[in-house]
């Protein structure tokens, strides 16, 4: 009947685009079903409005997961060159900005349009501002609930993606949905979130607006980029980086010296003695953050009046400044979530959960979470195809 598809994914978004055009133009009658009033809500507003939608330097280890290996052969199977190879086939300009990451030169409104073409390629119908009711599974079929409606398939693939940003259609309809069906969820957490501090970091917070190239460091994980202070605490793309691996009440430690090398403090003292210390420190970094750091060590006058000691000592903390967040700006303003439907739950090869056949989860519903820098849309384009092609073959 008209109400029976092949298949029916649940989210228009990057994941949910990719797998029905996929599916689609493989032969499979594919309906997609969203809340939201327009398809690819995330990637419009993504990249700052020209979407960073792959990294070509994407490989495994750029991933967070409960099983850093499941992401792999998905991965590569379907590759950042595989997606540049699409935009490039619609004549899509792009640029590479940083680190890897590639961009659109005007808008990622283009991105959009060629998923929107490449699922009219293949006959897939979108239905957005939609309820989803109950789902249920009997007979080997998957049955949606809607309005006015029941629609049926014996394909069932989970593309809600996270919490993140409920304001444009970020959900937990996912997690609910695994677990309706028996499958784990690793704990979410907001992820690519500034993170904040407490008021006995408030001198930080006065330091609004000041940023500088650093690296955060979280146990093993290091980054090298910019942080920015802002008047609730932390953020710029090296915090944003270390919030995905920090989880509450740790700590995260700061090098504002990367490039100094040890010693340089008492160097400096040997050179010229009668420079101020503050004099050394702001050729260094940002005036404002110079003096706030000093003002923290306690340390001011001419750098030939301090000990090496001490200028050792503060140079250490220079290198490894360590803040206690009170917690992150929460998921309204995370970027992605880290957790998500435990991968123990599917294969790595077609994302089909292994004890619910023909449900398939895909995108950033999955626990597996990229780095900023085109690495969430990698993994989306990447888990998307992959269940796209197992679902035609079935
Ligand atoms: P989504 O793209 O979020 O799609 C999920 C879809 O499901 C949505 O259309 C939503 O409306 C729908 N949905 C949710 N709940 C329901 C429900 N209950 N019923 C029906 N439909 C539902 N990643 C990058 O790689 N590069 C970037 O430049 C980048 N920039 C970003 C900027 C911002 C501001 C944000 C928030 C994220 C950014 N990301 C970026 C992350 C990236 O957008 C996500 O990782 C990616 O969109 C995940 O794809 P997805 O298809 O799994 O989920």
């Amino acid at each position: 009947s008209s109400d029976h598809y092949d298949a029916i994914v649940l989210g228009a978004g990057a994941a949910g685009l990719m797998c029905a055009a996929i599916a689609g133009q493989r032969g499979q009658r594919v309906l997609i079903l969203d809340h939201g009033p327009n398809p690819g809500r995330k990637i419009l507003i993504s990249g700052g409005g020209r979407c960073n939608f792959t990294n070509i330097q994407c490989a495994p280890d750029r991933f967070i997961s409960a099983n850093p290996h499941f992401a792999k052969s998905a991965l590569s199977r379907y590759s950042a060159q595989d997606f540049l190879d699409l935009v490039e086939s619609y004549h899509i300009a792009w640029h590479e900005k940083t680190l890897g990451q590639l961009f659109c030169d005007e808008s990622a409104r283009q991105i959009v349009d060629m998923l929107l073409e490449e699922c009219a390629k293949g006959a897939v119908e979108i239905e957005c501002n939609v309820t989803l009711g109950d789902t249920t599974h009997s007979d080997g079929h998957y049955s949606c609930t809607l309005a006015d409606r029941t629609v049926r398939a014996p394909t069932c693939v989970v593309a809600t993606g996270g919490p993140s940003i409920p304001k444009i259609g970020g959900s937990t309809f996912a997690y609910e949905l695994a677990r309706k069906f028996g499958l784990k969820i690793v704990q979410p957490r907001p992820a690519l979130v500034p993170l904040t501090l407490g008021a006995d970091e408030a001198l930080f917070r006065e330091l609004s607006g000041v940023s500088a190239d650093v690296v955060t460091i979280s146990g093993k994980t290091r980054f090298r980029e910019a942080a920015l202070f802002t008047h609730r605490g932390l953020s710029g793309p090296a915090i944003l980086q270390i919030s995905s691996y920090w989880q509450n009440g740790e700590n995260i430690a700061v090098n504002f010296l990367p490039d100094h090398p040890t010693g340089f403090l008492s160097d400096a003292k040997r050179e010229k003695p009668q420079q101020s210390i503050g004099r050394v420190l702001s050729g260094e970094l940002p005036d404002r953050l110079s003096t706030a750091l000093l003002t923290k060590l306690g340390l001011d006058g001419e750098i030939g009046s301090l000990t090496d000691k001490r200028l050792n000592a503060a140079e250490e903390r220079l290198k490894s400044w360590t803040f206690t967040p009170s917690g992150s700006e929460g998921f309204a303003k995370a970027e992605v979530t880290v957790g998500g439907v435990s991968t123990k739950e599917l294969s790595s090869k077609t994302m089909e959960a292994r004890s619910m056949p023909g449900l398939y989860v895909i995108g950033e519903a999955v626990d597996v979470t990229g780095w900023l820098g085109g690495y969430n849309f990698q993994w989306a384009w990447a888990s998307a195809v992959a269940a796209g092609e197992a679902i035609a073959l079935k």
